[in-house]
């Protein structure tokens, strides 16, 4: 059977009603005939049906034993890191999403935790950071924004090896196109947020283990902190997961299409898709995905933050927004939002370029998006050439909007220090 089928089969017919979709369960609490006598629920924190079904098909969906939702990505990552103790420490990629990155360092770094960040795409650098503390490796793959590709199964040997726990936030590739516990990995985490949502309707988190007592524990520490997903976002979550297999389709042939315009457009420097050969990545991505995603960034030839503001403000379909994965097509400036409060030369150092541009492709048609995208860049093409002649700086800068630098709730407060923060 396909995993489409499959899918959308394992999502059960309520058994009270035949409803065919899922029942929304809005209840706090549920009627007991005795003291501990119930029908499997007893508190909606600890347990709810509609949250349940969802807990499942994540299960399923990415290959594990164990699934539970809570309230936002950041919220699932924060249950992972309380598995660990004062004195253990954590391995993670250096261009971790930079909520995780605020949450290692400015929450879990007080009690204790140590944190090494290390270029996860070379393994050895892995190896080479391993001490008898490291309890945990954290990745992701492909990152954000510059689409770097780390080799899961090699990772989680070494994880194997070392008995350590390998951590793989999955979100940008999504279950459809890689499954990082079939890889070995022992946890998988996602920001339900973007591809599984898929409608930038809902914020939401998951975590599913492969091993049932690792899972145990997760579902403990969903009920004693309580920072659950509510039964209707459950449901809403259900309702993208169902078309999650058609969308990441579309959201990737598109992504190809983009990457493929973008390379030989005259105003454009480099392309960073996992899904172009010329990309460092690209093969292992290609053994350990189904594709490559929907993600693709950019730099121009005119390497500067306002060359990358009149972009970003010209777009028409590509609507300038945080976020990723949903059906409107986003585009967005690291160097002047998410990334904004990292130093200049840090952040170039991380790869983020002045000029770097990430899209998100929508399900508009692939043919529009292009349009859209060969439009702004024409006109940044023939304002650079202006620039080129020597023309004042006036006369552009009076042509380009200004960029959008306001920063997305909670993400402000990101540490200036570190080497690569992302968002
Ligand atoms: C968005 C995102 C998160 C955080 O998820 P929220 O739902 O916004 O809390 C974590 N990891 C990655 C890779 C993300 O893109």
């Amino acid at each position: 059977m396909g995993a489409t089928t499959q899918l959308i089969h394992s999502i059960p017919v309520d058994p009270l009603t035949g409803a065919i979709s899922v029942p929304i369960y809005q209840t706090s609490t549920f009627v007991q005939e005795a003291p501990g006598v119930n029908k499997g629920y007893d508190y909606a924190r600890t347990g709810n049906p509609t949250r349940a079904i969802l807990e499942n098909l994540i299960a399923q969906l990415e290959d594990g034993h164990t699934g539970a939702a809570f309230g936002s990505g950041l919220a699932a990552i924060d249950a992972v890191l309380k598995l660990l103790q004062a004195g253990d420490e954590i391995i993670a990629v250096d261009d971790i999403y930079g909520g995780a990155f605020r949450l290692f360092e400015q929450v879990y770094r007080k009690f204790g935790i140590d944190i090494k960040y290390v270029d996860t795409t070379n393994t050895e650098n892995v190896l080479n950071a391993l001490t008898p503390k490291t309890r945990l490796i954290w990745i992701e793959t492909p990152t954000n924004p510059t689409l770097k590709i780390t080799d899961i199964a090699a990772v989680a040997k070494i994880a194997r090896d070392h008995r350590c726990l390998l951590a793989v936030d999955n979100t940008f590739a999504s279950p459809a196109l890689q499954k990082p516990l079939s890889l070995g990995a022992d946890l998988v985490i996602h920001s339900g947020t973007k591809y599984l949502g898929g409608h930038s309707d809902l914020i939401a988190g998951l975590v599913v283990t492969k091993d049932k007592e690792l899972g145990e524990k997760i579902k403990f520490l969903q009920n004693a902190g309580g920072a659950i997903l509510s039964p209707f976002d459950s449901w809403l979550l259900i309702r993208g997961i169902e078309t999650l297999h058609l969308r990441v389709r579309q959201h990737g042939a598109s992504a190809r299409a983009i990457a493929a315009f973008l390379e030989q457009h005259p105003a454009v420097d480099k392309v960073f898709y996992p899904g172009l050969p010329t990309h460092p990545g690209h093969d292992i991505a290609a053994r350990q995905s189904k594709g490559f995603g929907g993600i693709v960034s950019f730099t121009l030839k005119e390497n500067t933050a306002d060359a990358a503001g009149d972009f970003v403000t010209s777009t028409s379909l590509f609507k300038l927004a945080e976020s990723l994965g949903g059906i409107k097509s986003l585009v967005s400036h690291p160097a002047t939002m998410t990334h904004k409060t990292i130093p200049a030369e840090k952040r170039r150092a991380a790869g983020v370029a002045d000029s770097l541009i990430r899209l998100s492709a929508g399900l508009e048609d692939t043919e529009d998006l292009i349009e859209d995208l060969r439009q702004a860049l024409d006109r940044i093409h023939a304002q650079s050439r202006v620039r080129g002649t020597g023309a004042t700086e006036n006369i552009t800068r009076a042509a380009s909007p200004s960029v959008r630098t306001s920063q997305p709730e909670g993400r402000t407060a990101q540490p200036v220090g570190k080497a690569v923060v992302t968002a």
